[in-house]
């Protein structure tokens, strides 16, 4: 369907070989609509990671395929991919790996600076997002002067900075407290709501659940019910 900007069939993955073998995750589809929030949750181990690598193009799957936007990510041209994520796609990793050496508004300003913007819009979009994460007196601190709160908030600005219509996000307010952690989920929401932005949101935090349109369960690797 052309409204689903998410659209996952079949991924499966296993890591390691022979005795070693892992199956991290197995004929999982998923698909979701514009505007739609959609969690995806499990215990730690479950797959949920693997599952957002495979969607965002970060690791290749054994078999199935990812299409986000509408374009098929599985096996395109790492070109493509990288393409994809300067315009469509938001990813918000785990371990959010900032550049130590810029400060947070720098940092948040990479995807804009990868897509050409103008200094004039990256200024406002820059200001924009850091006030929405609440971290507008931090703009110009470097990632080792902030706590693990606020570097998380900072990989979720710069995940959202350039407006993409997708976001994939692992364990985004993992490190935040309860005010903290809502309003980061008030935002995705906001986006979802307003822009027709489509995310989904790998967390077992429930202030997270209960911002989301629907829960997609995962348990071994395995999808319940989800679609
Ligand atoms: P979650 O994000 O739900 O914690 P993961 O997707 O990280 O789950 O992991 C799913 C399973 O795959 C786990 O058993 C994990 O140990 C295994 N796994 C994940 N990444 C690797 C890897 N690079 N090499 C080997 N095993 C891995």
């Amino acid at each position: 369907m052309a409204s689903e900007t998410i659209r996952l069939t079949g991924l499966t993955r296993s890591y390691g070989v022979g005795a070693a073998e892992t199956t991290a995750l197995v004929d999982a589809t998923v698909t979701a609509r514009a505007g739609e929030f959609v969690v995806l949750r499990g215990p730690s181990g479950s797959g949920k990671t693997t599952l957002l690598r495979l969607a965002a193009g970060l690791d290749e799957p054994d078999a199935g395929e990812s299409w986000i936007g509408g374009r098929r990510v599985t096996a395109a041209p790492e070109s493509e991919v990288a393409e994809l994520r300067r315009t469509v796609l938001g990813y918000v990793d785990q371990e959010f790996p900032l550049v130590a050496f810029l400060t947070a508004s720098e940092n948040i300003e990479l995807p804009l600076r990868a897509r050409g913007a103008s200094a004039r819009e990256r200024r406002f979009r820059v200001a924009e997002i850091l006030e929405a994460v609440g971290l507008s007196d931090h703009a110009a601190q470097r990632p080792d002067e902030l706590s693990g709160g606020q570097q998380q908030r900072v990989a979720v600005a710069r995940a959202l900075v350039h407006r993409p219509r997708v976001v994939l996000a692992d364990e985004p307010t993992a490190q935040l407290d309860s005010t903290t952690a809502a309003s980061v989920v008030g935002l995705i929401r906001e986006r979802a709501r307003r822009d027709g932005m489509t995310a989904l949101v790998a967390s077992h935090d429930p202030i997270v659940a209960e911002a989301a349109d629907r829960v997609v369960e995962i348990h071994d690797g395995r999808l319940i019910g989800g679609v």
